[in-house]
């Protein structure tokens, strides 16, 4: 079973720590800076699709420690109503955006845009409104192994935003 990992996200001016289980972004911790009653730390729980909005759970922190152990009570939750279903989901649904993009980038219509639902990918597939699903799931999706990943990122323990300098 894959564990919680986090990265910072580089493209965010305060603090964030994007919360990772395996490959799936399942969460976030950030601080809070310029706001009204100074609680220097919010955070994030769910993905989507795999499970509906309602499910997701956020709150308030006072520290990035306390952040972390509410994050993993709201992780254990969300976790249990869980199935391997819903991270493929997620997964499919993430790959297919990627996919439309380089579609889109190289100038090529979808299958759903052409009038006769006839297209090619980019990889020189013909592709069909009926089969394009099939297709973008057997040739383009990544399969990303959960231990490449435990090895680029540090572990979610371990870090408080009041030590940071803050
Ligand atoms: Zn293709």
């Amino acid at each position: 079973m894959p564990q919680l990992t986090r990265r910072r996200d580089p493209e965010a001016q305060q603090e964030t720590w994007l919360i990772h289980y395996g490959d799936v972004r399942v969460g976030v911790i950030a601080e809070r800076v310029g706001n009204p009653d100074s609680t220097p730390g919010w955070w994030a729980c769910g993905f989507y699709p795999g499970a509906e909005p309602q499910e997701h759970a956020r709150g308030l922190a006072g520290s990035f420690e306390a952040a972390r152990a509410v994050f993993e009570a709201a992780w254990g939750v969300f976790l249990a109503k869980r199935t391997e279903a819903d991270f493929e989901e997620y997964r499919r649904d993430r790959t297919f955006h990627v996919w439309k993009q380089a579609m889109w980038a190289k100038g090529l219509k979808l299958p759903t845009q052409a009038a006769d639902g006839c297209s090619h990918c980019f990889c020189g597939a013909a592709i069909r409104t009926t089969d394009m699903d099939q297709h973008i799931y057997a040739m383009h999706m990544e399969r990303i192994s959960t231990s490449s990943i435990a090895a680029s990122v540090t572990s979610i323990a371990c870090r408080s935003l009041a030590a940071n300098g803050k």
